[in-house]
């Protein structure tokens, strides 16, 4: 099949494009998409939450490409065979590209490894993902942004999941850039009309060799079976996804941040109690 552009042969379907164009293509939406949101001022400092996956890695080049003052933040959550992997390639992504690269561990911070805390096949999302957020939030307060590496269908995916909780209330709290509230960084998401294939299709155009093992407590995850019964849906009605996210984005507005902001008692982290729900984690977790 040839290019939609020139002659030469195609590498992406939809849009048909070659190599070039397909480049081309990838990253001046990406450029739209932080311009259109006003995501970052040219003297903003930008940490970018990098795991080494494909997702991160090209969020943190094409920021670093495009000019921006960014530095890298990642989290080593403590699961063999899969962290250490991914934390190796960024590293050397890092090295490379001349980006100064911060690591933050949980057994630094909470003083255990997520995989002596959860056996392998246990729920662990919860857990990890409230750790990661406090982590990221804790040590980014010295920077403009926090920039997440997250696509189109982790988007939509995040919708309907809130959805299917009935969690309207976290509605207010997602989108391309997230709101401007006292004590959180705020987040934003370049990538966020980037669909995954592309993503995939881009990085191996650019030569990332990112490692594509998956976290051994992703499938079980509430987050893998609404992936599986959207991916389903969208090979059924392609449009699927974004026709999610263009909907969600016409009607986030109405949605307002509805708990008042109180600072935690022990870490002083932002939080709707008392006690932030890291610290509680973190007593359970020690008691284990
Ligand atoms: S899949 Fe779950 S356990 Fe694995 S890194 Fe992501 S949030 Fe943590
Ligand atoms: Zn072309
Ligand atoms: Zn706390």
């Amino acid at each position: 099949m040839k290019c939609s552009k020139c002659s030469n042969n195609a590498v992406f379907t939809n849009p048909t494009l070659c190599k070039e164009h397909f480049i081309e293509y990838f990253e001046t939406k990406v450029k739209d998409t932080i311009k259109q949101n006003n995501m970052i001022q040219k003297q903003e400092k930008v940490c970018v939450a990098a795991s080494g996956g494909k997702d991160s890695i090209t969020t943190l080049y094409l920021l670093h490409k495009f000019g921006y003052n960014v530095e890298a933040l990642a989290v080593d959550e403590g699961i063999e065979g899969y962290r250490d992997h991914t934390l190796a390639f960024l590293k050397d992504f890092c090295e490379e590209k001349g980006i100064i690269l911060h690591i933050k561990s949980y057994q630094e911070e909470v003083g255990k490894r997520l995989d002596t805390v959860v056996p392998k096949g246990r729920p662990a999302c919860n857990i990890c993902g409230t750790f990661r957020r406090h982590l990221l939030n804790k040590y980014t307060q010295d920077y403009d942004k926090i920039a997440t590496g997250h696509n189109l269908d982790d988007e939509s995916q995040a919708v309907l999941m809130n959805l299917l909780k009935a969690q309207i209330n976290l509605f207010a709290r997602q989108g391309p850039k997230t709101k401007q509230i006292k004590g959180f960084t705020q987040k934003i998401k370049p990538l966020y009309l980037m669909k995954e294939k592309e993503i995939m299709t881009y990085s191996y155009i650019k030569g990332f060799n990112t490692p594509y093992n998956e976290c051994p407590y992703a499938k079980d995850s509430y987050r893998a079976h609404v992936r599986d019964l959207l991916n389903s849906i969208e090979s059924k009605n392609p449009g699927t996804k974004i026709n999610l996210i263009n909907k969600y984005l016409s009607i986030r507005e109405g949605f307002s941040q509805d708990k008042e902001i109180r600072f935690c008692e022990v870490c002083n982290s932002p939080c709707s109690s008392q006690i932030c729900k890291a610290c509680r984690l973190k007593k359970q977790v020690k008691a284990v």
